[in-house]
């Protein structure tokens, strides 16, 4: 039996996952990110759970999901504001640790991979709503990447008409106005408290007006985005998934109803945040990743059925 390794770095939590060849998960492991600590920290800790788990496991490749901007190619994380990371070559680090076919995956594009595989379509989004707004794009069964970092539905512009500014250089774009953060900027300015995107959308879904009130504008901003991406790339579904995805009173938001008249078919995600390692762990098994240079996917597929 074959195993894949999956890792999950986010700002506040990393996952580690085992999975069989079949797609079954073996193993979980969640640890606490504390992106204060580092980089190295972090990666040592990664390290000694990676350790534990290739003792019981016959894993033959890894993937790492990691916040964008990365480059794929080089398997380097390139500046990740959330994790305070600039140029670590994560894929060489773990590759030459372990002595494994590791490779690096945007972690939005790996949560698109994992919702594909669990629906039957060919063309699909996916839009993760959670510190900011990413998302990934599945083309004809395949993830489309871009150079690396396709699919940053965060950066779309919205007729917000604050004039924010952008970390990426523009003005109102979406996740300044839809992202868990400016969940939490909009609680702090309506009510003057500093609270967490869990705990506003506990509130939200106990029917806590300002909360509610929050959750219903963040859905009308991601509704009419569904639209704009639905003429673009004429998906068969766009799943929303993330945090701010999960309070009831977004989900419960009319505007996602009426959105049939555009042709849109969306759906929420189900996979309680586990699509970035499932996505991760699917991406290495079909794209053979574990193969030398040179070796076809075909060849991949020979090996997977011996
Ligand atoms: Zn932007």
């Amino acid at each position: 039996m074959k195993y894949y390794l999956a890792i999950d770095i986010g700002g506040t939590k990393t996952a580690i996952g085992v999975y069989d060849e079949s797609g079954a998960e073996k193993y979980h492991g969640r640890i606490v990110t504390e992106p204060n600590d580092g980089c190295a920290q972090l990666i040592e800790r990664l390290f000694r759970m990676t350790q534990d788990v290739l003792k019981e496991y016959a894993v033959v490749a890894g993937g790492i999901a990691c916040p964008g901007p990365l480059d794929v190619e080089s398997g380097t994380v390139n500046n990740t504001t959330t994790l305070g990371w600039v140029n670590v070559p994560i894929v060489q680090m773990f590759s030459e640790k372990f002595k494994l076919p590791f490779t690096l995956i945007n972690d939005c594009n790996a949560g698109a991979y994992g919702e594909y595989k669990m629906r039957n379509c060919r063309n699909m989004v996916y839009i993760s709503i959670s510190t900011g707004i990413g998302g990934g794009i599945i083309a004809d069964g395949k993830l489309y990447n871009g150079q690396g970092n396709a699919a940053e539905f965060g950066h779309l512009h919205v007729r917000g008409g604050k004039r924010l500014k952008c970390g990426c250089g523009r003005e109102d774009c979406l996740e300044l106005y839809a992202s868990g953060t400016a969940v939490e900027s909009e609680y702090y300015r309506l009510m003057g408290k500093t609270l967490s995107g869990v705990d506003i959308a506990d509130l939200a879904n106990i029917g806590d007006p300002v909360a509610v009130a929050i959750y219903n504008e963040v859905a009308e901003y991601i509704a009419e985005a569904v639209v704009d991406i639905q003429k673009v790339l004429d998906p068969e579904t766009i799943v929303i998934g993330g945090g701010v995805a999960d309070a009831i009173p977004f989900r419960k938001n009319p505007s996602f109803q009426k959105l049939g008249q555009y042709g849109v078919n969306v759906k929420f995600s189900n996979l309680n945040g586990r699509q970035v390692l499932l996505g991760t762990m699917y991406y290495i098994r079909d794209s053979g990743v574990f193969l030398g240079k040179g070796e076809s996917y075909e060849r991949h597929q020979e090996i997977l059925r011996q």
